[in-house]
């Protein structure tokens, strides 16, 4: 089964908005086994949205757009979508009773714009998808031919309900795709401190063939995810192969790999002082405030997570980390031995099993011969007592972010 994705707006074209709906889209229907092989976007613009659902149909004969149902004026795609059909609008009661609901329930005062009822007028023939987060309708228009078009909001959050609740549901009964039907699914197996050469390297022939699945490549800021997709099969069978593949994957990885799918390495590094009753408390200075972050971004981090100091200028160092003033001034703020009286002063300062500090040059200036822009000192002290440097690369946000990650890492590692 095939489907095409047109997604509605001039911001998608001005690149001001991301088109997250349409990865959102193709992801979901990759579940159900739908494929997508073709989408395109076009500006609000009443003839280009009539032209790629037309070649659309003209193509697969199903089309999913996002964007321009809601009552503005660049809001077209409902008009430009029935006279494709040949089908005139017509005022639904219905959706204008649902509109004044809402107005209602949000305890809105005054009248209600007039032009809100515009979303009330709906072409002939049309089925309606509720939208529980907006007043904008969904729409479902289809031919004599069996040739269809699902028209959703642009709100991400409303497109996705919508596609949740009544898209998909519907697509499964008409595929027959679900449990019986083949599916698209995809494992990630998320693996750090090491490059993506090496990794390939490393993975000898299972780099390019892991149970009959080609591998691809994700390198980023956090390291690099090995994503393995199976097409072709039905869930139960492809579950299985993922399971076997991401298995191996794994174990030529060994402790490189730190998870799967959307594993945070913060969340990974709470579990395992959580399982240990670590307390865990960090000294920053490059990253100012990037590994509390991390940490703090999970849920329940608060039962591992004491706090921590960002010891930007040296007098903080020196003041609140006891940091001794012999000590940078013979070794200079980012050196080993800095970073580990960083790390223990915080463990000194705020007590708990497991300090770790940051101190580095995020540049882009105040780099010198000796300690060029990129070269991260990191270190934990307690429960686990290492000290490494590091040679980071990228833009100052990408320095400062590798190194958050390398910090987790080296907890991670020493714990694990
Ligand atoms: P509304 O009823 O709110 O007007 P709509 O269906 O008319 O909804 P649009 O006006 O096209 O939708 O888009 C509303 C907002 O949704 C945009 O400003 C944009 O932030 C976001 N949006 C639209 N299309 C996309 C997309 N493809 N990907 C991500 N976000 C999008
Ligand atoms: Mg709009």
């Amino acid at each position: 089964v095939k489907v095409e994705i047109v997604t509605i707006g001039d911001e998608l074209l001005l690149g001001f908005t991301v088109d997250t709906n349409a990865a959102h889209i193709a992801r979901e229907l990759g579940e159900i086994g739908v494929s997508i092989p073709w989408r395109s976007s076009v500006g609000d613009n009443a003839q280009a949205v009539a032209e790629a659902v037309r070649n659309g149909l003209d193509r697969t004969g199903a089309v999913i757009t996002t964007g321009g149902l809601g009552p503005t004026s660049d809001d077209l795609t409902k008009p430009a979508i029935a006279e494709l059909f040949g089908r005139e609008m017509y005022h639904e009661e219905s959706v204008a009773d649902a509109i004044r609901a809402r107005w209602a329930g949000l305890r809105r005062s005054g009248k209600i714009p007039e032009s809100n009822f515009t979303q009330a007028l709906i072409p002939r023939g049309a089925e309606i998808f509720a939208n529980d987060h907006g007043t904008a309708p969904g729409l479902w228009l289809e031919d004599e031919r069996g040739r269809w078009v699902a028209m959703l909001p642009g709100v991400p959050r409303e497109m996705r309900e919508m596609l949740a609740n009544a898209l998909l549901p519907r697509l499964i009964a008409r595929t027959g795709a679900g449990e019986e039907g083949a599916v698209i699914r995809s494992r990630t197996i998320r693996a750090t401190g090491i490059p993506e050469s090496t990794l390939f390297n490393r993975l000898g022939p299972l780099a390019t063939n892991v149970e009959g699945l080609a591998p691809a490549y994700l390198p980023g800021i956090e390291g690099v995810d090995v994503r393995l997709t199976s097409q072709g099969r039905t869930a139960l069978e492809a579950d299985s192969i993922l399971d076997r593949a991401a298995t191996a994957i794994r174990n030529a990885l060994g402790s490189y790999a730190y998870g799967e799918d959307n594993d945070d390495l913060a969340a990974k590094v709470l579990d395992l002082c959580r399982s240990r009753r670590f307390k865990l408390s960090v000294a920053e200075s490059c990253t100012g405030g990037l590994l509390g972050a991390r940490l703090t971004a999970i849920p329940g981090s608060s039962d591992v997570f004491i706090g921590g100091v960002i010891a930007y200028d040296n007098a903080v160092k020196r003041s609140v980390l006891g940091v001794p003033q012999p000590l940078i001034e013979q070794y200079g703020a980012v050196s080993g031995e800095v970073a580990s009286a960083m790390a223990r002063g915080i463990v000194d300062t705020l007590g708990g099993d497991l300090g770790v500090a940051v101190t580095g040059v995020a540049g882009p200036g105040g780099g010198t011969r000796e300690k060029p822009v990129g070269l991260v000192w990191i270190a934990a002290h307690g429960a686990v007592n290492e000290c490494r440097e590091l040679r980071l690369f990228g833009d100052r946000a990408e320095v400062r972010q590798r190194a958050a990650q390398a910090a987790l890492d080296m907890v991670r590692r020493g714990l694990g």
